[in-house]
């Protein structure tokens, strides 16, 4: 296929469908876990539940960079925001993420100068036109924007922009994957692994998930029959007794990844010991922090900040959610306190955030429906 309507073809959708379901052995239930947000939507957005065997589960991951940011680090941002002279930039999602002490938008409404931006080197721009302000990125993402990142450091650096810096909030993935095949909360069957992050890393990262826990992973494209091409290779490898790491996005991601990209991402950023998911708790290495080197560009350096530890909201269960334990409808305040205008929790607020993608698209999903006539 090489055109964008051909992925997304409900007659191709309709032929695979059976052959899904004749993969599944008879009695047995599979849970699948779509790492990346993206491929939430893509599931909710387009029904693909519908298309899926009542043996078929697919539940949802930490994928979503917004999502797993801890009150503390938005705390940490407003904190540096308030500091005179200060331009905070941030793109557009993490601006209703609430903190212990609330918002960006909150904290602008109080006179902050928070703005929003497109891309890094939009913010580089804002420290160009403003030599008189210091202006700091939040910087977030996996590995896929830890890259442009790292560019625009190198950048400023080499333009000799000495009044830019970033707070840095870079996660890595692998680490994540592996504190959810630690947990013992939760059994899965394989995963849909992400399409975005894959493009930079490539797919030998995975390799330890096929070889140490015996589970399949299938990198995967973001059109609704990329998804269920997925599951379908997924079943093929359960059929046949493997557990293999497997590329249905070719066409984007190299096995080997980005070299360039990682070089970059290591020239400026290096492994912090540990850092704070939201909902994960602490994990080693799991996140990004700007090295030594670069030390003049790293807003956690340059500004004190608090670095205190926020509890969530009693009422939020983000943490399950992000961990595919809970679905976003069985969290006590879905679709009534928080919603997306009124956010609790932060996978409401991202555009990939689950609970985001299940009140837009999937409040009819089959799973929901099915629970709520078995009342
Ligand atoms: S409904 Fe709101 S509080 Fe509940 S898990 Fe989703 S984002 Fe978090």
């Amino acid at each position: 296929m090489r055109f964008v309507d051909e992925y997304r073809d409900a007659e191709k959708a309709r032929t695979l469908a059976p052959r899904i379901a004749a993969l599944c052995e008879p009695g047995r239930a599979y849970k699948f876990m779509e790492v990346c947000g993206g491929h939430t939507h893509t599931i909710y957005k387009h029904g693909l539940e519908d298309y899926l065997p009542e043996a078929v589960t697919l539940v949802h991951g930490p994928g979503c960079p917004v999502c797993v940011i801890p009150m503390g680090r938005v705390d940490d941002a407003i904190h540096i925001a308030g500091q005179p002279d200060v331009i905070m930039t941030s793109f557009g999602d993490m601006m209703r993420v609430p903190g212990g002490n609330g918002s960006f938008l909150d904290a602008k409404a109080r006179g902050a100068d928070i703005r929003m931006v497109y891309s890094p080197l939009d913010a580089l721009k804002i420290a160009r036109q403003n030599p008189g302000k210091r202006v700091v990125f939040m910087a977030i993402g996996f590995e896929t924007t830890a890259p442009s990142t790292a560019m625009t450091v190198l950048r400023a650096e080499a333009e000799g922009i000495t009044n830019f810096s970033i707070f840095c909030n870079h996660v890595t993935i692998i680490p994540a994957i592996k504190a959810i095949l630690d947990s013992p909360d939760l059994r899965l069957d394989g995963f849909i692994g992400p399409g975005h992050v894959s493009t930079v890393i490539g797919c030998r990262p995975y390799e330890f998930i096929a070889r140490d826990y015996g589970k399949p992973l299938v990198v995967a494209g973001f059109e609704p029959l990329d998804v269920l091409h997925t599951v379908y290779r997924i079943l093929v490898q359960l059929a046949g007794g493997r557990a293999e790491i497997d590329n249905q996005y070719a066409r984007v991601v190299p096995w080997d990844g980005n070299l360039k990209a990682l070089r970059v991402i290591n020239e400026v950023m290096e492994l912090r010991p540990y850092f704070e998911w939201r909902g994960l708790g602490f994990i080693s290495q799991s996140a990004l922090r700007v090295s030594e080197r670069y030390a003049a560009f790293d807003a956690e350096r340059i500004f004190r900040i608090p670095g205190g530890r926020v509890a969530d909201p009693k009422a939020c269960q983000c943490g399950e959610v992000l961990k595919g334990v809970l679905k976003p409808w069985e969290c006590k305040v879905f679709g009534t306190a928080c919603t997306p205008e009124t956010p609790i929790g932060t996978c409401m607020v991202s555009s990939e955030g689950a609970c985001a993608a299940y009140y837009n698209f999937g409040r009819f999903s089959r799973e929901r429906v099915k629970e709520a006539t078995q009342r």
